[in-house]
């Protein structure tokens, strides 16, 4: 994706001018008519605003001035970690430019903040991400910023007018204004998503939690810089400092994120899954019930491979992936082993965990043999259906049973599910439980098939 997004950035360098070759035009027409209609709309609220307003006064082109000045200072300090965030990120992305540009919404009438917006974006784009975000995604990703801010300073206008400074009321309607950006904000960035994944969910089209907490924090920061400026336009120093800091904190988080992700599936990887399956079970105690672990394989994917090519394959284990995702809850853990194999830990389960985990395993084998993963080709979209997965079973009572033998225990059901044809799901035998006398239903399960576990 990022290469891709390199070279439309490349040919709209190269041709700027020809504008029937601009990369916008390569959008499906369903995305490129709201894409053009925020930016239209946006452009024309400023040239509108910019017509009515009167000339701004020294006190206000000092203020645009120095916010100017400070977003590109930080971009020009912080060049490196975005460029590396932007590497890592895939899809929301919180820049926190947004410090410079609530700060002016705050500060400036609604048109003089939205330029300062357009100045700091161009720059950062310039500067930080040109060779991974092509020129149209900037474009509206700012026209989003430009119209959230002439929403924020326009509610202040309206209802907070003025203030004095550290007042109640000035408290209220900064906390009305940072709300109004960042909704506007994110539900523009959220349609488009939206728009162009229809069959995206609604976790996926809005950021993640912590991103918008992340942005929550940037606008508290632009809302103190608004306030210092009022105060002394020397105070936004300040404000640099623990933006910095906050940066590289933000780097660190998403490269350990990076760092533990599948990239083909967004699953955990081995490493990760097992360190984190290892903190889980080590944390969860007896109250917390039976856990068990999943340890899935799909059937024949050789074959996927060989008729639709690898590339087809991967779309494939990612459609997998998501199927697995949906069928069990948020707190357990998916991972992906590697190749076509995935294992889950699942904590906290009901009476003796067997029928629980039976169930979750009997669901995720039949979402997938009713997989239909559509894959566009450039002949057409080719759909893969039939797939299937073996799925073998290992649960062990509240206490006791270490990652390992549950691992071993679910592995081999799952070797004797190939040996009873595949597309099934086999029981390995369950760990005794250390408290007989208060589980009592804990004690060894056969399943159907002889479990594997016993040789
Ligand atoms: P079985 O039912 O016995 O599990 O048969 P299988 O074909 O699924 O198993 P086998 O171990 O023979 O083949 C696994 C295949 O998975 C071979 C390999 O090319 C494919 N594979 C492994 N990792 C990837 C990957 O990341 N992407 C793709 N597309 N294929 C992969
Ligand atoms: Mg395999
Ligand atoms: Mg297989």
């Amino acid at each position: 994706m990022g290469s891709e997004g390199a070279t439309e950035a490349g040919s709209s360098r190269a041709h700027p001018i020809a504008v029937r070759r601009w990369a916008i035009w390569s959008l499906p027409t369903r995305l490129l008519a709201p894409v053009l209609l925020v930016e239209a709309t946006s452009a024309a609220l400023v040239v509108l605003g910019l017509l009515g307003q009167a000339p701004p006064t020294p006190a206000q082109l000092q203020v645009a001035g120095v916010l100017c000045l400070l977003g590109i200072a930080h971009t020009e300090v912080a060049v490196g970690v975005e460029r590396v965030r932007r590497r890592v990120t895939e899809g929301n992305h919180v820049d926190l430019s947004s410090v410079w540009t609530f700060a002016a919404a705050v500060a400036l009438p609604a048109s003089y903040a939205a330029l300062v917006a357009v100045i700091v974006h161009c720059h950062l784009w310039w500067r930080a991400w040109r060779l991974r975000v092509p020129l149209y995604r900037q474009v509206f990703s700012s026209a989003t910023v430009v119209l959230a801010c002439l929403a924020s300073a326009t509610v202040l206008e309206r209802a907070g007018g003025p203030a004095e400074v550290g007042s109640n009321r000035q408290l209220w309607a900064l906390a009305l204004a940072l709300l109004v950006y960042t909704t506007v904000n994110s539900c523009l960035v959220a349609g488009a998503i939206a728009v162009s994944t229809p069959q995206a969910e609604l976790s996926k089209v809005f950021a993640p939690w912590d991103e918008n907490v992340l942005e929550i924090a940037t606008l508290c920061l632009g809302a103190i810089t608004a306030i210092a400026l009022g105060i002394n336009p020397w105070l936004v120093l300040l404000v640099l400092p623990p933006l910095l800091v906050l940066h590289r904190a933000v780097l660190v988080r998403q490269l350990e994120e990076a760092a533990s992700t599948d990239g083909k599936t967004g699953l955990l990887n081995a490493a990760a899954w097992h360190a984190q399956a290892e903190r889980a079970l080590r944390r969860s105690n007896r109250h917390d019930g039976p856990r068990g672990v999943l340890v899935l394989d799909l059937d024949h994917f050789k074959a996927v491979n060989d008729t639709h090519g690898h590339l087809a394959g991967d779309q494939v284990l990612a459609a997998v992936a998501d199927a697995m995702r949906t069928e069990v809850r948020d707190r357990d853990l998916v991972g992906r082993f590697g190749g076509e194999e995935f294992v889950v830990l699942l904590a906290g389960l009901e009476g003796s965990g067997t029928v629980e985990l039976e169930a979750v395993a009997e669901r995720i084998r039949r979402r997938v043999a009713n997989l239909r993963v559509e894959i566009p080709t450039p002949d057409g979209p080719l759909t893969v259906a039939g797939l299937t997965v073996s799925v073998g079973v290992a649960v062990s009572p509240a206490e006791g049973g270490d990652l390992r033998t549950l691992l071993q225990i679910a592995d081999t059901a799952l070797y004797a599910a190939k040996r009873a044809g595949r597309n099934v799901v086999r029981l390995g035998l369950a760990l005794p439980s250390p408290h007989p006398a208060q589980h009592p239903t804990q004690l060894p399960t056969a399943a159907g098939d002889p479990p594997a576990a016993t040789g």
